[in-house]
C-alpha cells in the first residue's frame, strides 16, 4: 500500500501508544511525516516503542504517562511544546477493561476505573492542551463498536464507548471552528486488549463470521482511518464516527 505524507511539519500526540492500535496510529501518522509523541505506564515499553519507530525513520519522543496521573498528562503536554513548539493533532486511545460482570453486579471501584481511564481522563488531557490547539488542530478519540451494543460481559465497558460517542459531538460544538473532533470505533482486533481472542479459534472464528467481510480488524485499518479523520482530507469532517468494523452491525 502506499503512503502518503499528509502531516509533514504536524505534530501529533497518541496516548496508550506502545503496543495495539495506538502504536499502529502513531506508526501511520508518523510514516506520513508527523513528529509523533508516544506514551503509555510504563517506561521499558515506551523505550522499546520509540527504537521501533526510530527504525522506520519516525521522528519520535516517548514520555511515561499513566492517563489517571495528572503531572505526567500536563508533562506531555509540556514536552511536546517544548520540544515540537505545537500540538497539531490529539489521538485519545487508552482504555481499561477490568469487569466481566453485569452491569448491576459490577462493584463501584470499577464503574470508577472505567469512567476514569475510558472517559474522564480523555476530557482532562483536552483540558490541558486545549489553551495549547491552534487553527487546523484535530482530536480523534478511540471508541469501539461495542458503544453502540454494549455486548453482555462488556457491557459496561461499551457504556464508556458510548459515552465518548456523545463527548465526540459535544467537544466538536464546543471547539469548533477552530479545531475538529471525531471519532473512530473499531470493530475486534486482535491486540494484547482482545486477549480473550489468543489461542480461542472458536471466539476468533465467530466473530469473524459475524462480519460482512470475513475477518477481524487490524492495527492497521484502525490507523487508516484514524489517519484519514485527522488530515486534511477531513477538512470537512468534526463530530463524527467513523465506525471500522468489516460491516458489523452498528447503525442506518
Ligand atoms: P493494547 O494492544 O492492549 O494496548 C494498550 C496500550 O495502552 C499499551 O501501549 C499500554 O502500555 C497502554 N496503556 C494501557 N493502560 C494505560 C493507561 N492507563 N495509561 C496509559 N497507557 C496505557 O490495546 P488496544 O487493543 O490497542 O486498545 C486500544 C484502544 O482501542 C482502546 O481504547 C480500546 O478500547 C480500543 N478498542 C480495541 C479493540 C480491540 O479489539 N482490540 C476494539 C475496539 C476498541 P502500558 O502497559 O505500558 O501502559
Amino acid at each position: 500500500m502506499k503512503i502518503g505524507k499528509r502531516f509533514e511539519g504536524r505534530v501529533a500526540i497518541v496516548t496508550a501508544s506502545t503496543q495495539g492500535i495506538g502504536f499502529g496510529i502513531a506508526e501511520r501518522l508518523g510514516l506520513e511525516g508527523a513528529a509523533v509523541v508516544i506514551s503509555s505506564r510504563r517506561q521499558k515499553n515506551v523505550d522499546e516503542a520509540v527504537e521501533k519507530l526510530r527504525a522506520r525513520g519516525i521522528e519520535v519522543l516517548g514520555l511515561v504517562c499513566h492517563v489517571s496521573n495528572a503531572q505526567q498528562r500536563k508533562d506531555l503536554i509540556d514536552k511536546t511544546l517544548q520540544k515540537y513548539g505545537k500540538i497539531d493533532v490529539i489521538v485519545s486511545n487508552a482504555a481499561a477493561n477490568p469487569a466481566v460482570d453485569g452491569i448491576l453486579e459490577t462493584k463501584e471501584p470499577v464503574l470508577d476505573k472505567l469512567w476514569e481511564i475510558n472517559v474522564k481522563t480523555s476530557i482532562l488531557l483536552l483540558q490541558d492542551a486545549a489553551p495549547h490547539l491552534h487553527k487546523g488542530s484535530c482530536v480523534v478519540f478511540i471508541s469501539s463498536i461495542a458503544g453502540y451494543q454494549p455486548p453482555q460481559g462488556l457491557a459496561m465497558y461499551g457504556v464508556t464507548k458510548t459515552a465518548l460517542f456523545g463527548l465526540t459531538k459535544a467537544l466538536a460544538a464546543e471547539m469548533a471552528p477552530n479545531t475538529r473532533v471525531n471519532c473512530v470505533a473499531p470493530g475486534t482486533v486482535p491486540t494484547h486488549f482482545a486477549s480473550f481472542l489468543a489461542g480461542n479459534e472458536s471466539i476468533r472464528k465467530s466473530i469473524e463470521e459475524t462480519t460482512l467481510l470475513n475477518r477481524l480488524g487490524t492495527t492497521q485499518d484502525m490507523a487508516a482511518a484514524t489517519a484519514y479523520l485527522a488530515s486534511d482530507d477531513a477538512s470537512y469532517v468534526t463530530g463524527e464516527i467513523l465506525v471500522v468494523a468489516g460491516g458489523l452491525p452498528s447503525r442506518l
